[in-house]
C-alpha cells in the first residue's frame, strides 16, 4: 500500500472525468516540512500556529515566531502556506497564560476572540508573518470566526501592521490574502457577506460540525453520535460550497473529513476543488480521486439530498454507490 501511494506521488490529481483537486497538507512544526516533498501536496492548507507557543515554555517574542514562519516558508520552497492565526483556549491551553475557567470552553474565550480582545498578542503574531513573508505572497486566515464584523476587524488590525511596517521602511508581503475559516454555523447565514469579504474560505469541518450537531468533538460518548454524510451535514457544507462559487471565492476542506476517502468524495461532488488533510491521508484521497467520475458522485448526491425519505447517515448508500462505479 505504502510503495502504491508513493508511486502516485507525481501522478496530477485529477479525477477520472477531468476534474482537477488540488490537495494540500494540514502542518503545525517544521518536522512536519518534508512532508510537502513526500505526498507531493501542492502547498499546506492549515499551518496551525499555535503548536509553537503550546511546545514553549513562555509567550513565543515576535522574532521566535518571525524566525519560525520564515524557515517553514523556506522549507515549502515556493509552495503555498496558509497560516491560521493562534487557535488556543478551548482544549489547547498555554501553560504560561493565565487559565479562565469555563463551563464550556469550546463555546468559550478561543482563537479569534481572544486575537480581538488581546490585540497585543495578534498583533505581534501579523507582524512576525508580514516580515517573515516580506516580498512573496502571504495567506493569513482567522479560526473561530462568528460574525462579518470580528472578520473585518481581524482585517484591519493586519492593515494597520502592514502599514506601520511599510511606514519604517520595511519590506511586506508582495500579495496578501486573507481567509475565514467555516468553523462557526452563524456564518452559513451570513457566507454571502464573509464569502465577498474573504479572499478565501476553509472549512473546518471538526469544529463546523461539532457546533452544528451540538456535539462535543472530544466526548466519546457523542463526538460519533451525528454522521457529517447525512442530509444536514452535506447540506450545510454544499451551501459553503455554492456560495463560495457564486462569490467568486475559493474555498477549502482542511478539517479531517477531507483526509477520508469517501468524505472527501462526497465534499468533491458538492463542490469542493481544494481539500487540505493531513499528511498520511494524502496517498489514499488520491488513489480514490483517480478513479471518481465526480458528475456522477454530485449527481448521486443531489439525488439522496432532494429524496426526503433519507433521514439519518447517507454513509452506506454513498459507500454503494462508489463500490458500484
Ligand atoms: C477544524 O475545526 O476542522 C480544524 C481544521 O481546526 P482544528 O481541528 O485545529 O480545530
Ligand atoms: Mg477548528
Amino acid at each position: 500500500r505504502q510503495a502504491q501511494y508513493r508511486r502516485l506521488r507525481d501522478v496530477p490529481s485529477v479525477t477520472k472525468d477531468g476534474e482537477r483537486i488540488a490537495l494540500h497538507i494540514n502542518a503545525g512544526l517544521l518536522v512536519d516540512l518534508p512532508h510537502l516533498e513526500e505526498t507531493g501536496a501542492e502547498g499546506i492548507g492549515l499551518f496551525r500556529t499555535e503548536l509553537q507557543f503550546m511546545i514553549a515554555e513562555r509567550m513565543p517574542t515576535t522574532g521566535e515566531q518571525q524566525a519560525l514562519y520564515a524557515q517553514v516558508l523556506a522549507a515549502a520552497n515556493g509552495h503555498d502556506v496558509t497560516f491560521r492565526t493562534l487557535d488556543i483556549g478551548g482544549d489547547k491551553v498555554l501553560p504560561y497564560m493565565q487559565k479562565v475557567e469555563e463551563e464550556n470552553p469550546a463555546l468559550g474565550w478561543r482563537a479569534i476572540r481572544i486575537g480581538l480582545d488581546r490585540p497585543g498578542l495578534l498583533r505581534s503574531q501579523v507582524r512576525a508573518l508580514l516580515k517573515a513573508s516580506a516580498g512573496r505572497r502571504l495567506k493569513i486566515m482567522f479560526p473561530m470566526v462568528a460574525t462579518v464584523d470580528e472578520f473585518e476587524r481581524a482585517k484591519a488590525i493586519v492593515e494597520r501592521e502592514r502599514a506601520h511596517l511599510v511606514k519604517h521602511g520595511y519590506s511586506v508581503p508582495e500579495d496578501l490574502a486573507l481567509g475565514v475559516m467555516v468553523e462557526v454555523p452563524s456564518l452559513l447565514f451570513q457566507i454571502d457577506e464573509i464569502a465577498a469579504r474573504a479572499d478565501f474560505l476553509s472549512v473546518g469541518s471538526n469544529d463546523l460540525m461539532q457546533f452544528l450537531f451540538a456535539a462535543d468533538r472530544e466526548n466519546r460518548q457523542v463526538a460519533h453520535r451525528f454522521d457529517p454524510l447525512s442530509a444536514p451535514g452535506l447540506r450545510a457544507l454544499k451551501t459553503i460550497a455554492d456560495r463560495a462559487k457564486a462569490a467568486g471565492c475559493p474555498a477549502t476542506v482542511c478539517g479531517e473529513m477531507g483526509g477520508k476517502p469517501l468524505e472527501a468524495l462526497a465534499l468533491i461532488g458538492l463542490g469542493f476543488r481544494s481539500l487540505s488533510m493531513s499528511p498520511a491521508a494524502v496517498g489514499p484521497v488520491k488513489a480514490m480521486l483517480l478513479k471518481a467520475d465526480v458528475g456522477a458522485v454530485a449527481a448521486e448526491l443531489e439525488r439522496l439530498l432532494a429524496d426526503g425519505s433519507h433521514h439519518g447517515s447517507l454513509r452506506q448508500a454513498l459507500a454503494a454507490f462508489a463500490s458500484a462505479h
